[in-house]
């Protein structure tokens, strides 16, 4: 059997963390299966090196950024083929030009395009472990790239699919899915199952025990993942097409505060505005999530949305840059917003799950600023401050402690 293991920097933060890694890749090892392991930088040293490159200028270079970032998988993964060498166990650290791993161009947001599996599959053969970085790939210009926050996820799902592993294991430092991000709702409780079309939509709107991507790929190639503690042997959640559990109507609430608002205000009422805004935002790479529009008045109108925090500097520029074309009176930027949403694929036949949402949120005095909504869930923006607060009590509203599942 081939099993792809990723462990994620908490995983892997110290020395003795590092070696209970070790015991567990050698455990599976010893009983004949193939071992691919993909690990993120130890701890936080992705955000240690983002904080010192601040230090130069607020703007560095995406392609320095990522020349820097791609160091730390680089640290984690040769320091595991040490311990396990230092068991006993034959190991290989391979980085994203060893193996391989090509992706699209774009800096610090990159996307795998093709995996060569001769390397691996070479070492596995000659009896090792084989350990590669997560969260980096290589592009045409032989640069490399990063995949986003989080992204090693992705690239053990990658794997997964192109060695055609038998299982994808994802290491985290909770037990599974929960109802809700267990740090901040103690009560939450853990999925045994979730669709990936429901870890999805949670996975991008803010629960980030899975980077998106990793999901969307793990559907696409129909890769079941199983997510677990790397401290205990507790059932993880499994990530898979359909689930044989009852549909419940909500299956989690995720928060997201890498969010912030912009508001474009005094633009004219007439066609082509909103498609000159967002046009200039998707050719500078800039997703865009809630957007709301003022009902026109005096011949003006109002367009609001929400960007990542990350994207918010380059989306100013872009829009004071362009001004001529899109004749705004003035920008406004709020960065103290954070976005809360419900997901569940039950919702879909149930008209009460917005009021029960909004309930919930005016009972303990939040405000709501925008709205949107799918098929699948209902997001809501919100003050930064009152996110904790807001989470718990929609989950409290969904999840009331006697629920039967799990
Ligand atoms: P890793 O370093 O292993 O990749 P992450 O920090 O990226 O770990 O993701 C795990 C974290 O995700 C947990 O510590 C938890 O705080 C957070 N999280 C957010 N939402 C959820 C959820 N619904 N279920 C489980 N964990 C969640
Ligand atoms: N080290 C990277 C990060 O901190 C990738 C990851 O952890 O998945 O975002
Ligand atoms: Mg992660």
């Amino acid at each position: 059997m081939l099993v792809v293991k990723k462990f994620g920097g908490s995983s892997v933060a110290d020395k003795e963390r590092i070696l209970n890694v070790a015991k567990r890749c050698a455990e599976d090892f010893q009983k004949g299966n193939e071992v691919v392991v993909v690990l993120s930088a130890m701890g936080k040293t992705t955000d240690g090196l983002i904080s010192q490159a601040l230090e130069f200028t607020p703007t560095p270079k995406k392609r320095e950024m990522d020349m820097l970032l791609a160091t730390g998988e680089q640290v984690s993964v040769a320091m595991m083929a040490i311990a396990l060498g230092s068991m006993g166990i034959p190991a290989i650290s391979l980085n994203a030009f060893q193996v391989a791993m090509h992706t699209t161009s774009e800096y610090s947001n990159a996307r795998f395009k093709r995996i060569d599996t001769e390397r691996i599959h070479h070492e596995l053969d000659a009896g090792k472990i084989v350990i590669v970085t997560g969260f980096q790939g290589i592009n045409k210009y032989d640069d490399l790239t990063t995949l986003g926050r989080g992204g090693s996820d992705t690239t053990a799902v990658a794997l997964a699919a192109a060695l055609h592993a038998d299982a994808c294991e994802i290491y985290t430092d909770v037990e599974g899915v929960y109802t809700a991000d267990p740090r901040i709702v103690p009560n939450a409780r853990k999925l045994k199952e979730i669709t990936y079309d429901e870890m999805l939509e949670l996975a991008t709107l803010g629960a980030k025990v899975l980077h998106n991507r990793s999901v969307e790929m793990a559907k696409k190639y129909g890769v079941q993942l199983v997510v677990r503690s790397s401290l205990n042997t507790a059932e993880g959640t499994v990530v898979k097409e359909e689930t044989k559990v009852e549909r419940m109507l909500v299956s989690g609430v995720a928060s997201d505060k890498n969010t912030a608002r912009i508001a474009i205000i005094g633009v004219k009422d007439e066609p082509g505005v909103a498609f000159r805004i967002f046009q200039l935002l998707a050719k500078a790479n800039i997703s865009v999530d809630i957007i709301l529009q003022s009902i026109g008045r005096n011949g003006t109108k109002d367009i609001s949305f929400t960007v990542a925090k990350t994207d918010l500097h380059d989306a100013l520029k872009v829009l004071e840059e362009n001004n001529a074309r899109i004749g705004a009176e003035k920008v406004e930027a709020d960065e103290n917003v954070a976005k809360v949403s419900v997901v569940g694929a039950g919702m879909q036949t149930n008209a009460g799950v917005a009021s029960d949402m909004f309930e919930a949120l005016y009972n303990v005095g939040v405000n709501i600023r925008m709205i949107a909504t799918s098929d699948i869930r209902i997001t809501v923006l919100i003050n930064e401050a009152d996110v904790d607060k807001a989470v718990k009590a929609v989950h409290d509203k969904f999840m009331p402690d006697n629920a039967m599942f799990s």
